[in-house]
């Protein structure tokens, strides 16, 4: 016998199955026959393409056994197999790096932690929920020897040559005693079966066996004779086994598309809309997609699991394509299943391919629309955006035929309502007359950036700032945005304040009054600003920093920020508020130490306020006793 050990992720996700997930044990049905479609339908592709399977034979299918007396639950398939190395890399260790993460994901909360079983690829263990004891009994197509894999489900699996006919896969299952009267029940697996699996394009048996009495004849009645009885062996099919996207949508309620749904992502919620769609005529194929109602768990790492799988007349061809979609709409889970394109289908030719090109072209344009018609119900698009914003965002980015459309379904936090999220357009529909762009403010921190004194113009002049505190994406795609429908998106950091009343005359004699207090904080600031300079943008605040928006480094930074490399910050522009008593004060100031200070405090506020981090706190500190002890 060869012992091996789990991988000690294996083992810590063994323990959690076993140990914390209490309710809805009921999925393991579900995850194990999701495993024998798949693997079914690797072989019915294999079978037309692969010239060591061609004219291989098999017919697909799935059979489920319950053993009443044996305490056991046996689910048996004809498909792929798994050879030795197989079944130690697939079901001995947890190759998807995204695993670690779900151990780590793990909250305690039964329901929430079954949830994202699936979203991990860790669905076949979800069988120790219930199992004393697992034997997975399987032999690879076109290969001689079958392996017995045999484990507990605590530290150790045992690995076997074994003899089998067919090539496919057994898992028997040994229940744990008090789930005996639960699952090893004909009844009760049925409704599983028919509740998640319903719609697996291959046929699932339950074989089973029943009491049955015999007929008597009313003879033998009326002799008294005692009727017989005895078991029977039974077999009827479970499922629908028609592919559900395949169905005319007449015939399919929200429920048919609910539970399908459930069967493809593994999720246990209901998707928050689906969109199907048979298109006719040049190219012909069907799309099914759904819009989970959470997030994927693994939506921001690279290697994401893509959700839509590809069909090639009813023929599964890959579940493992990026491309079939655009990145940014990764979070869709579902189906395209093309009449048009060759079964041999490669994933380099599947890139170039025009007909896969044109499916894709119209499935964006497709959930785009359907994400719109989410966007007109106000109060439940609130719930897609809490998702969804910020991959719509890389849209915007990435995707520049479907730019405008994807602007018009992003939100914005604004000044305009501290509780509601805008779009773009009712942002223009509420614009003072005079307006002709679009501002906006980049940072971190929401608060900050709403306390920002840069924004004291806008609010003096009524005008609407968008508040963007997902600073990594939006610091980078907004300025990729340029206009929407004609207005410029401005970064208020960088451009000209709101014009007030003030006449250009008023502006320069102004100028000419701070001329000299301006030149001495030049003076005392030196390499720490740009420049020093008055400014009217300012009512509360004495003094703001801005970005200059013609400076060629500014840009180049912005540039190589987008492309991911660290840039050092370039130094701001200070503007001070004319109209301040502090900087009134100031101009009148003869004490060198003094406005020396003050310079210092200027700046290091006017940073603070914008959420940068001052470069020296404890020169602050003393500067600010300093000019304190004078005060009083
Ligand atoms: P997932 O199905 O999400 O990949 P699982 O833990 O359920 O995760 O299965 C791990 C792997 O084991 C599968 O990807 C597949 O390669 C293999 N496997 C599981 N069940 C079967 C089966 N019945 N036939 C063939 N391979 C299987």
């Amino acid at each position: 016998m060869a012992k091996h050990e789990f991988q000690t992720e294996v083992g810590q996700l063994l323990k959690l199955m076993t140990h914390s997930l209490y309710s809805n044990k009921e999925i393991f049905i579900r995850e194990l026959v999701s495993n024998a479609s798949d693997a079914i339908d690797k072989l019915e592709y294999l079978k037309l393409t692969d010239e060591k399977l061609k004219g291989f034979e098999t017919t697909p299918q799935i059979n489920i056994k319950i053993d009443e007396a044996d305490k056991s639950i046996t689910i048996a398939d004809n498909g792929i197999g798994m050879n030795e190395e197989e079944l130690i890399s697939s079901i001995g260790t947890i190759a998807k790096s995204g695993t670690k993460s779900f151990v780590e994901a793990m909250s305690g909360d039964a329901k929430k932690d079954s949830n994202l079983i699936g979203q991990f690829g860790v669905g076949f263990y979800s069988v120790f929920m219930v199992a004393d004891k697992v034997d997975v009994i399987s032999k690879k197509a076109g290969e001689d020897q079958a392996y017995k894999w045999s484990s507990d489900g605590t530290g150790s699996f045992d690995l076997d040559p074994v003899t089998k006919d067919e090539s496919g896969t057994v898992i028997y299952i040994k229940m744990k005693d008090d789930e005996v009267s639960e699952f090893v029940s004909k009844y009760r697996i049925e409704t599983i079966v028919k509740k998640y699996s319903n719609h697996i394009p291959f046929p699932i048996f339950l074989n089973y066996s029943e009491e049955v009495t015999e007929e008597l004849s009313e003879e033998d009645k009326k002799a008294g004779k005692e009727a017989k009885k005895s078991m029977e062996n039974k077999r009827e099919q479970a499922n629908e086994a028609t592919a559900l996207w395949r169905q005319p949508k007449a015939k399919l309620k929200a429920d048919d598309y609910n539970e399908f749904y459930k069967t493809i992502s593994h999720d246990s919620s209901d998707p928050m809309a689906h969109v199907h769609t048979k298109v006719e005529g040049v190219s012909e194929y069907t799309t099914l997609f759904y819009i989970p109602k959470k997030a994927p768990m693994d939506m921001y790492r690279v290697d994401f699991q893509p959700g839509v799988k590809l069909y090639v007349k009813r023929v599964f061809i890959t579940d493992d394509e990026k491309e079939l979609l655009p990145t940014y709409l990764r979070f869709i889970k579902g189906i395209i299943d093309s009449e048009d394109l060759p079964l041999n289908v490669s994933r380099e030719l599947l890139q170039e391919n025009k007909v896969m090109a044109n499916i894709k072209q119209s499935s964006i344009k497709k959930i785009l629309s359907e994400i719109k018609k989410l966007s007109k119900n106000e109060e439940k698009y609130v719930d897609f955006i809490a998702e969804y914003n910020r991959p719509l965002k890389e849209g915007v980015y990435q995707d520049n035929m479907n730019k405008d459309a994807i602007l018009e379904l992003v939100r914005y936090k604004s000044t305009n309502d501290k509780d509601k999220m805008t779009s773009l357009a009712d942002y223009k529909q509420r614009a003072v007359s005079s307006q002709k762009a679009i501002f906006y403010i980049v940072g971190e921190d929401e608060r900050v950036l709403r306390n920002s004194p840069l924004l004291e113009s806008y609010k003096k002049n009524n005008i609407e700032v968008l508040i963007l505190d997902d600073k990594e994406i939006d610091e980078v795609i907004t300025p990729s945005i340029g206009a929407y429908q004609d207005w410029q998106l401005k970064d208020v950091t960088s451009c000209e304040a709101p014009k007030t009343e003030q006449s250009e005359e008023e502006a320069k004699k102004v100028e000419e009054e701070f001329k000299s207090i301006v030149e001495k904080i030049t003076g005392v600031l030196g390499e720490a600003v740009k420049e020093v300079k008055t400014t009217s943008r300012l009512s509360d605040s004495p003094s703001c920093v801005v970005k200059d928006p013609n400076d060629p480094m500014a840009q180049m930074a912005a540039m190589m920020k987008s492309m991911g490399q660290e840039v050092p910050e370039s130094a701001p522009i200070l503007e001070i508020n004319p109209d301040h008593e502090i900087v009134k004060s100031l101009n009148g100031c003869t004490d060198d130490k003094m406005i020396e200070n003050v310079s210092w405090l200027l700046l290091d506020q006017a940073n603070m306020a914008e959420g940068i981090e001052i470069k020296d706190p404890v020169a602050f500190v003393s500067r600010l006793n300093e000019v304190m002890s004078k005060a009083i």
